[in-house]
C-alpha cells in the first residue's frame, strides 16, 4: 500500500498551521459533516483512529465485565481488543471463505445469554451481508468495524450506512488517510452529542465551541470521558483525501480486474472478488492458495521478496497471536484456512500494468518451482 497525497494535502495542513488553532475544532467539525454524507449517515463523530472509535462504541453501549461481545478472530487484532478494552470477552465467530466476513451461521453458533453486542467487520473492504447478521441478531446492537471499507457498497449504498453504529480508520494502510485517525458514524442524533462528549473528555461544551462563542462559557464534565480527539491539521488532510476516494476506488477496482484476469492463469489461486449483495473498494487484494499449491504461505512471500515484490501474510487470526493465547474459543476452521494460506498482493493507485506484470510472473515463478520442482 502506497497514500495517495499531493500538494492539495500539503497546502491544506500549512493553511491549518497558519490559522494558530491546530487541534480539534472547524476543520474537525467540516469533516465529520462531508465524510458523513458521503457515507449516507446522519453524523459522523471524528476521534484518533478506529481503535478508539471501537473502544468508544462499546464502551456508549455500557459493555463492561461478564458481558461477551461477538467478533471474528480473522481481523486486524483491534477488533477484539475494543472488547477487552471495555473488560469484557470477545467471542470468536467463524468467517465465510469466499467473504472472510462473518455470516448469520457462523454469528447465531456462539451466541450465548451473555452476548451484549456483535461487531461485524467488512474484512479488507469487502462488505458483510449486514442485513442477514442483523436479523439473526434480534435486538442485540450491531456495530460495524468499516475501518477498510470507505468506498464499498451494500445494497445499492455506502456499505456502513444505516448502520446503528460504525466505525471508520485513516491509517495510512487504508484508502483515505489523515496519518492517524478515525470516526464513528450513526443516524442518532443523541448517540452522536454523547459520542462527542464523550471523546473529549465528557464535557458539556467543546473547546473549539467555547472560543468560538467569544464571551464567558464555563464547561461541565457530565460522565468520564477520553481524550479520542482528532486535530484540525489530521481533518484538513482528510478533507482532500475524501475528494479523492471514488478516483482511488475507480483505480483499485480497475487494477483488481487486471490482477484477476492474469491470476485466473494460475491453478490453484482463487482471488478476492466483489460478493453477490455488493462491491468492494479492493482495500486489499488478497488471495488463496488452495491444496494444489505447494509452496507454503511463507516460503511464496520469501521468493516473492527475493524477486523484490513486497506481499504480505493475508489478514491476521486473533486467535493465533500470544495476546490470546489460552483465550477460549469454538474451532474457527475457516479463519484457520484462510489467515494460513492467503497473501496480499501489492496494490496501490499508481500500481502500473508492468508492475502488476512483474509480480504476477514472479508469483507464477515461485508457484511453478515448487510445485514441480524445476529450477528458476
Ligand atoms: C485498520 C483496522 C483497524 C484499526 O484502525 P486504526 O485506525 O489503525 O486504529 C480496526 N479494524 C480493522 C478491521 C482494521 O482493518
Amino acid at each position: 500500500m502506497r497514500p495517495l497525497l499531493g500538494d492539495e494535502e500539503a497546502l491544506a495542513v500549512a493553511e491549518v498551521v497558519r490559522s494558530g488553532w491546530v487541534a480539534q475544532g472547524p476543520r474537525v467539525a467540516e469533516f465529520e459533516a462531508a465524510f458523513a454524507e458521503r457515507m449516507g449517515a446522519g453524523h459522523g463523530i471524528a476521534t484518533s483512529s478506529c481503535t478508539t472509535a471501537l473502544h468508544l462504541s462499546l464502551h456508549v453501549l455500557g459493555i463492561g465485565p461478564g458481558d461477551e461481545v461477538v467478533v471474528p478472530s480473522f481481523s486486524f487484532i483491534a477488533t477484539a481488543n475494543a472488547v477487552r478494552y471495555c473488560g469484557a470477552t470477545p467471542v470468536f465467530a467463524d468467517v465465510d471463505a469466499t467473504t472472510g466476513n462473518l455470516t448469520a451461521d457462523t454469528v447465531a453458533a456462539v451466541l450465548t445469554a451473555r452476548t451484549r453486542a456483535v461487531i461485524l467487520v467488512h474484512q479488507a473492504g469487502v462488505p458483510a451481508d449486514t442485513a442477514a447478521i442483523e436479523a439473526v441478531c434480534g435486538g442485540l446492537p450491531v456495530v460495524q468495524d468499516a475501518a477498510c471499507a470507505a468506498g464499498s457498497t451494500y445494497r445499492g449504498r455506502p456499505a456502513g450506512a444505516g448502520a446503528w453504529l460504525a466505525t471508520w480508520s485513516f491509517h495510512p494502510r487504508k484508502l483515505i488517510t489523515t496519518g492517524e485517525g478515525g470516526m464513528i458514524t450513526t443516524d442518532d442524533g443523541v448517540l452522536a452529542a454523547r459520542l462527542r462528549r464523550l471523546r473529549e473528555h465528557g464535557m458539556s461544551v467543546s473547546a473549539a465551541d467555547r472560543h468560538a462563542g467569544g464571551g464567558a462559557v464555563v464547561e461541565a464534565y457530565t460522565e468520564t470521558g477520553f481524550n479520542f480527539r482528532l486535530t484540525d491539521i489530521q481533518a484538513a488532510l482528510g478533507l482532500v483525501q475524501l475528494k479523492r476516494l471514488d478516483g482511488i476506488v475507480a483505480r483499485r477496482r480497475e487494477l483488481a480486474a487486471r490482477y484477476r484476469l492474469l491470476l485466473s492463469e494460475v491453478d490453484g489461486l482463487r482471488a478476492v472478488a466483489d460478493p453477490p449483495y455488493g462491491t468492494t473498494n479492493y482495500q486489499s487484494f488478497w488471495v488463496l492458495l488452495d491444496e494444489r499449491i505447494e509452496i507454503s504461505r511463507n516460503d511464496l512471500l520469501a521468493a516473492l521478496a527475493a524477486g523484490g515484490v513486497s506481499a504480505r501474510r493475508g489478514i491476521m487470526a486473533a486467535h493465533t497471536e500470544p495476546a490470546y493465547a489460552g483465550h477460549p474459543h469454538a474451532p474457527l476452521p475457516v479463519t484457520e484456512l484462510l489467515t494460513s494460506r492467503s497473501v496480499i498482493l501489492p496494490l496501490h493507485h499508481e500500481l502500473s500494468a508492468a508492475d502488476q506484470d512483474r509480480v504476477v510472473q514472479e508469483l507464477k515463478d515461485a508457484v511453478t518451482a515448487k510445485t514441480y520442482g524445476a529450477a528458476k
